[in-house]
């Protein structure tokens, strides 16, 4: 599967069982449908995050196509205008967030502090920290996804 910005193909992180593929190009993060409710632990945390999705309707930037059935995706905002906008394919093949956008939904619906793969993207991406110092493993995916 290639970034749907930058068409390099995406790295696949193994959080936690739940697969996040990652651009390490423009440090963009797909997550496969269902796959933002696995990272969610708790019902609370889901329903939350999951009302802050707003379709957008007047944004200028870009739709990019769906890496697996390479549609145009439609645009969400999530939080108070302009805050974060993330494109989710029309057949809800799964969701893409640009670099930071991931963080900031996270910050927008408050999200348990002791959720796991949160935090261990935290310590990933987040903080800059070196990949290796991370208990995680990393898998070039093939392409044949
Ligand atoms: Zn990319
Ligand atoms: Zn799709």
């Amino acid at each position: 599967m290639n970034c749907p910005v930058c068409k390099e193909p995406l790295v696949v992180l193994e959080l936690e069982q739940v697969e996040v593929d990652y651009c390490t190009s423009c440090a963009g993060v797909w997550l496969d449908s269902g796959e933002l409710e696995l990272i969610l632990e708790t019902d609370e945390d889901r329903n939350r995050l999951v009302n802050l999705f707003k379709e957008a309707t007047d944004v200028n930037e870009k739709s990019y196509d769906c890496p697996i059935c390479g549609k145009q995706m439609r645009k969400y905002e999530i939080g108070e205008k302009g805050k974060a906008v993330v494109d989710k394919c029309r057949k809800n093949h799964g969701i893409w967030f640009d670099k930071g956008e991931l963080q900031k939904i996270v910050e927008f619906g408050s999200v348990n502090k002791e959720n796991k793969i949160i935090n261990l993207l935290k310590n990933m991406f987040w903080k800059s920290m070196p990949l290796a110092e991370n208990k995680i493993s990393l898998n070039i995916d093939g392409g044949n996804k």
